[in-house]
């Protein structure tokens, strides 16, 4: 299994730490909004990448964050005239219904900056024990020359950006460096605080994240992952952070997901220019969302627009319906029994699981394993006749479920709801059986087209007929 390392620029093959484990950690959102359609890609995509690692065996211990304290929710509860509690749990629930709706399964962990504070203060100062921070006037800075490596991850020379931002902004005088970042900053008034050995504060940004995967996973994890925007700084600064502290490397492999971009620019909250989450699913089904993001390579940059969500409804609802028609027939089937033919046909099935895994092998390459479920579904909706045997239509989707469950896709409960027009769509077909029992061709046509401009398609096979959208 291969997967694209952001340390080495390389696709490199994954060897965990541990036998048959994997210990990941993702960079979750800033609560003080509904999660846009921007922060659900790494939702979908490193939930996948986790289901795929299960699909395999491996335990995985999975770990993403809220970062509950921001410059952004202080504002918010202060124009609503309310607590940063108050914010950030109103919208962390939002994330888990928006999560939830997107069959995002739950972390192992989900801990939040707040309840973290004392191991974060724990690490800060034993930076500063370790001459890697320093103390000026409550604020506690990282020395970012202290650690010669850092700019591996993002490729940056420590020169070059200290040259670039003298430039470009003005100095904090009590930086050593002006690529020097906060661990601790002092309370404002009104501000939220907590005490610490350099006074009322609270801590910056990116502490949170060494202090939450060191706790939960351990020193060196396998996996860290997040948008292509934290590259720089706040990877490179977790790295800083956690191979000072604790002298050993922090991630083995660092995987990030490419932006969804709205007209070419990058969808988010301060540009203004997203769309959220649960807007979206006003108009489209959370399934489709996760489709739309799965069906293009994670680091590849994907344009959010109303045609490639519709579609993407379009292409899922194909592979709905040829898991439909698949229960329909087990259900219906005049025999049990595989036939030799229906034996061989199975050894045809097991293809397409290959060319899924594939796929999914190099880089988590789900726009080639959705092709592998499209081929599997031509294949299914050619073999489905009205001979299929029980245990065929079975076996057949066995299959399916497998790798439509790595993909998050058609698993829930709700997808077996009832079409709100059920009881419609039976009379009619129920009159046209009528009509036609009768010899009135022309009613049963004029039934049939009636159906039809409701989107509904009908079959009509030995076992009786068979009706679904699309
Ligand atoms: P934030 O709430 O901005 O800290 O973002 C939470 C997660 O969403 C991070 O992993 C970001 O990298 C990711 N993210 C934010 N905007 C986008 C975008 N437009 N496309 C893809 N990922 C994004
Ligand atoms: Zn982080």
């Amino acid at each position: 299994m291969k997967l694209y390392n952001t340390l080495t620029r390389k696709k490199e093959e994954f060897i965990p730490m541990e036998e048959g484990k994997v210990k990941m950690y993702v960079c979750g959102p800033t609560v003080y909004n509904f999660i846009h359609i921007g922060n659900a890609r790494p939702y979908v995509v490193f939930d996948t990448v986790r289901r795929y690692f299960e699909y395999k065996g491996y335990d995985v211990t999975y770990v993403q964050n809220f970062t509950d304290v921001d410059d952004k929710i202080i504002k918010k509860a202060n124009e609503e005239n309310t607590t940063m509690d108050v914010i950030s749990n109103r919208y962390i629930e939002e994330a888990f219904k928006d999560a939830d709706g997107l069959n995002v399964k739950r972390a192992t962990f989900h801990p939040r900056v707040t309840q973290e504070i004392e191991n974060i203060i724990k690490m800060i100062s034993e930076l500063i024990e370790k001459d890697y921070a320093y103390e000026d006037n409550g604020t506690v800075y990282f020395d970012t020359k202290a650690f010669n490596e850092y700019g591996k991850l993002s490729k940056k020379n420590l020169d070059e950006l200290i040259a670039g931002a003298s430039e470009r902004v003005q100095q904090d005088d009590a930086k050593k460096n002006s690529t020097d970042f906060v661990l601790w900053k002092p309370q404002k008034p009104g501000e939220p605080k907590w005490s610490s050995p350099w006074g009322d504060g609270r801590p910056g940004w990116h502490i949170e994240c060494s202090v939450m995967a060191k706790k939960y996973l351990g020193e060196t994890i396998d996996i860290h992952a997040g948008g292509e925007d934290l590259i720089f700084p706040h990877h490179e600064n977790e790295i800083a952070q956690s191979e000072c502290c604790n002298g050993k490397t922090f991630a083995r492999y660092w995987l990030h997901n490419g932006f969804i971009t709205v007209d070419n620019e990058k969808m988010s909250k301060s540009a203004g220019n997203f769309f959220t989450v649960r807007d979206i699913a006003a108009h489209f089904p959370y399934e489709v969302i996760r489709f739309f993001i799965l069906n293009g390579h994670y680091r590849m940059p994907i344009n959010f627009s109303d045609e490639l969500m519709k579609s993407c409804q379009n292409g899922l609802e194909r592979i709905k319906n040829c898991k439909n028609s698949l229960i329909y027939y087990i259900e219906n089937a005049k025999t049990v029994d595989m036939t030799s033919d229906e034996q061989k046909q199975l050894e045809e099935i097991d293809k397409f699981r290959v060319q899924f895994e594939t796929a999914m092998d190099d880089d988590f390459n789900t726009a080639d394993a959705i092709t592998a479920v499209y081929e599997l579904v031509r294949f299914i909706n050619k073999s489905i006749t009205d001979e299929v045997s029980k245990t065929f239509a079975e076996k057949e989707l066995e299959m399916f479920n497998k790798l439509t469950a790595v993909l998050g896709l058609l698993e829930k409960e709700e997808e077996k709801e009832e079409d709100p027009d059920t009881a419609i769509i039976e009379e009619l077909i129920a009159k046209r059986a009528e009509a036609k029992k009768n010899k009135d061709f022309a009613t049963a046509d004029a039934i049939r087209d009636e159906l039809s401009s409701m989107g509904i398609t009908i079959k009509d096979t030995r076992q009786g007929v068979q009706w679904f959208r699309g």
